[in-house]
């Protein structure tokens, strides 16, 4: 069974609480409908050991609202009253021996088909271990990512989720902890929290947004990597049986990180994988402050409140 972290703290209602206040009603369309969008951020330790880096807040931002502009969520906080919440919820948790994953939600807790819409910023935040992530085993799903006539990928939406969670469970019965989902043309969409990043003839390839993929920070951050090391980098259709004669597979996002695939389905890859494991090792002295990056930019939290244990302010 899993063991999901409850962290002592959330961020919810304007300001640090108890994780047990996080709380909404049964007759909230966040309930009801299953109306919220999120983001999903990473905080790492740097190199000194004193400073907490949380990537791309900018872009998570700005995705957010994006999500919140398409399903006609206004957008309870303005960016600087976002930041200041992560910071404050990562310093009254953090660990000196753990990164952390910030999950920012915004809640539908008043409002009716669209009238009168009100949401809550609600922010979670979970430890996570500081290693490199190793090779997985992937299927390829029989579920379909929906279209954007349907429900548009571009959404981060928990609605969004539902296929994927039954993708899980699919991958689970056939051994598989991730699952790649097919679009609307059988072309490879994404993974079910994460794009697909493919080596083939020496070029590091993923698939357009408009394939049914979310506009993925990482993959951004990927596609820059590349062209400083002088490897090309191409966003084109991919089709399933392309990825299993590649030359390398990864799976790319804030949580996902840069993880290796080692087998899907039937197939095989190569045991090596030198290009992405280039552009990985790139990413994580990047994200840890060891070799400046431009385009993986950091908010840094100080820890002006201390470590782990401290008062949050209330
Ligand atoms: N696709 C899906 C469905 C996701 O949930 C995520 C994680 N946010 C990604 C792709 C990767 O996006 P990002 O790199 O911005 O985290």
């Amino acid at each position: 069974m899993v063991q999901l972290q409850k962290p002592k703290w959330i961020y919810f209602d304007g300001k640090i609480r108890p994780w047990e206040e996080g709380v909404l009603h049964i007759s909230s369309e966040a309930v009801y409908r299953g109306l919220s969008v999120f983001e999903g951020l990473k905080g790492y330790w740097q190199k000194d050991g004193v400073n907490f880096g949380i990537v791309a807040v900018p872009r998570h931002f700005a995705r957010l609202q994006r999500s919140a502009r398409l399903l006609h969520i206004p957008c309870p906080v303005s960016y600087d009253g976002f930041e200041k919440a992560c910071h404050e919820l990562v310093r009254s948790l953090y660990e000196p021996a753990r990164d952390m994953w910030i999950r920012a939600t915004l809640y539908v807790i008043e409002g009716h088909w669209g009238e009168g819409t009100v949401a809550d910023l609600v922010l979670t935040a979970y430890h996570q271990d500081k290693k490199p992530p190793a090779p997985i085993d992937i299927g390829v799903s029989t579920w379909q990512r929906a279209s954007d006539v349907t429900l548009p990928p571009r959404i981060k939406t928990a609605a969004n989720y539902q296929v994927a969670r039954l993708a899980r469970i699919e991958g689970r019965g056939r051994g598989y902890s991730e699952m790649i989902l097919l679009n609307q043309w059988g072309r490879v969409a994404e993974a079910t929290g994460a794009c697909v990043l493919m080596v083939r003839n020496g070029k590091v390839v993923s698939t357009p947004p408009s394939e049914g993929r979310l506009e993925s920070i990482t993959v951004e951050i990927v596609a820059d990597i590349c062209r400083s090391l002088e490897i090309e980098y191409v966003e084109r259709p991919i089709d399933r049986t392309e990825l299993y004669v590649a030359d390398e597979v990864c799976l790319a996002g804030t949580l996902a990180e840069l993880v290796p695939v080692h087998r899907i389905d039937d197939f095989f890859l190569p045991k090596e994988s030198p290009i992405l494991t280039a552009v990985a090792n790139r990413f994580w002295r990047a994200v840890r402050g060891e070799d400046y990056h431009p385009a993986v930019d950091l908010s840094m939290v100080t820890p002006a409140a201390g470590y782990a244990g401290a008062s949050p302010h209330r």
